[in-house]
């Protein structure tokens, strides 16, 4: 990312004439104020450059050699010479941690002791994905046209033409970045943001010298047929990654697309991990005198008969649940299944039963008859609304429900009926 224009001075922000002890001072400054982890998500990329920047700044000139070599040669004498150590850095956790005994405290990518880290990828790109219950019972494989930036293939992520140098930008000096000083009630806050004439890079090509299929912007937009391939048995929650395939960004590791599963609500099963319930109707004669018929249509559109009862005689209870073994959602990575429950609900004759007084005798005499009746000194007969609804219960009651809210919210104004 360190163009030729870039002066390592500048950079640190010392003078030519730094001692080892300011440059090391300089560096841990600002390293400290702009390590990418501590600088929002949308700037982070460009702190990366930055930090990188202070980095190989902050190794050639600490050294007496390196600098000597900088001083009479500037960065020509580093740039692709195979110097070592100024290819892919270290990851940025690993030098805080050695320089400044943190790094663990700053957030993830702390890779293992001694470990050489990957370079840094760019940023996952997360999104939710809908699905049916259905799909995910029978596995689905989803096609989706992506329009993401891919590093420009004419300039290889340059930005420039191929003998074209870029210029340093003016507007923050070469720095990529501007210090900003915020207003946060009495205070002041400074703030590093990144320069938006340069994007951060520090520099740019002049008009004449862009790329011109990218016309700078290093990358393109590419349009690709993506595919992801939901497992039968995934469940709310399971994320799909697509690995490298988020947009690229020059010198960057692609971030990976990432598919998080949404279970849509079905109307007919509920799930519980791998098992199904759902409800089933049977009539007041199916419960009573049975029945074999498809009582529901599974996931797959299968339909799934029972008989019942087993038994002669065995009634079927409203409530009553019937357990489908080996009926419920496919378990990932295996044959197994979980199980279906079906919850009975019984379907009492409405008004449209119209049976006659002598149907309503036979059918009296073949059920069983009701228990010992209540026995009682004084019997009154009630009238009675056949539609009574429990909403209302407890509502005329002045103690209970809103009776006592009255108390607190308005003193003095009720509470006098009972008293
Ligand atoms: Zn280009
Ligand atoms: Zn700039």
């Amino acid at each position: 990312m360190s163009g030729a224009m870039v002066d390592l001075y500048e950079v640190l922000q010392v003078p030519r004439d730094a001692n080892k002890d300011e440059i090391r001072k300089a560096y841990r400054k600002a390293a400290l104020t702009s390590h990418p982890d501590k600088v929002p998500e949308s700037e982070r990329e460009a702190a990366d450059v930055r930090f990188k920047d202070l980095q190989q700044a902050y190794d050639i000139l600490y050294d007496e050699d390196k600098r000597h070599l900088y001083d009479t040669h500037g960065m020509a004498a580093f740039n692709g010479s195979g110097e070592p150590g100024m290819g892919e850095g270290p990851d940025l956790d690993d030098i805080l941690a050695s320089m400044f005994g943190m790094g663990g405290g700053m957030g993830g990518g702390m890779p293992g002791m001694g470990g050489r880290a990957k370079p840094r990828a760019s940023p996952n790109e997360e999104q939710k994905y809908e699905i049916k219950l259905e799909d995910l019972y029978k596995g689905k494989t989803v096609k989706f046209a992506s329009t993401k930036n891919v590093i420009c293939t004419l300039c290889k992520g340059k930005g420039g033409k191929e003998k074209a140098t870029a210029k340093k930008c003016s507007t923050c000096d070469g720095q990529g970045f501007k210090e900003v000083l915020t207003r946060m009630g009495q205070f002041l806050t400074q703030s590093t943001v990144v320069c938006s004439t340069c994007n951060g890079d520090g520099q740019f090509f002049a008009a004449k010298d862009k790329c011109k299929k990218c016309k700078g912007k290093k990358t393109n937009e590419a349009k690709k047929i993506l595919e992801i391939y939901i497992p039968r048995g995934a469940k709310d929650g399971d994320r799909i990654v697509l690995e490298g395939e988020a947009d690229q960004v020059p010198g960057q590791e692609p971030g990976d697309i990432i598919f998080q599963l949404e279970e849509e609500e079905h109307d007919v099963f509920k799930r519980a991990g791998a098992d199904l319930m759902a409800t089933i109707d049977v009539t007041l004669a199916e419960a009573l005198a049975g029945f074999s018929r498809v009582v529901i249509k599974h996931l797959d559109g299968r339909g799934i008969e029972l008989q019942h009862p087993k038994v002669p005689g065995q009634v079927l209870s409203p409530g009553q649940v019937l357990k489908v073994a080996g009926e419920g959602m496919p378990i990932k990575r295996s044959d197994a299944r979980g199980d279906l429950y079906l919850l009975v609900n019984v379907k009492f004759p409405d008004e449209k039963w119209k049976p006659s007084a002598a149907v309503l005798e036979r059918l009296k005499e073949m059920l069983p008859n009701s228990d010992a009746p209540i026995k009682a000194d004084t019997v009154d007969e009630v009238e009675y609304d056949p539609k009574g609804n429990l909403e209302a219960f407890g509502s005329q009651d002045p103690h209970g429900g809103s009776a006592w809210e009255d108390e607190d919210e308005e003193p003095g104004t009720a509470q006098c009926a009972t008293q």
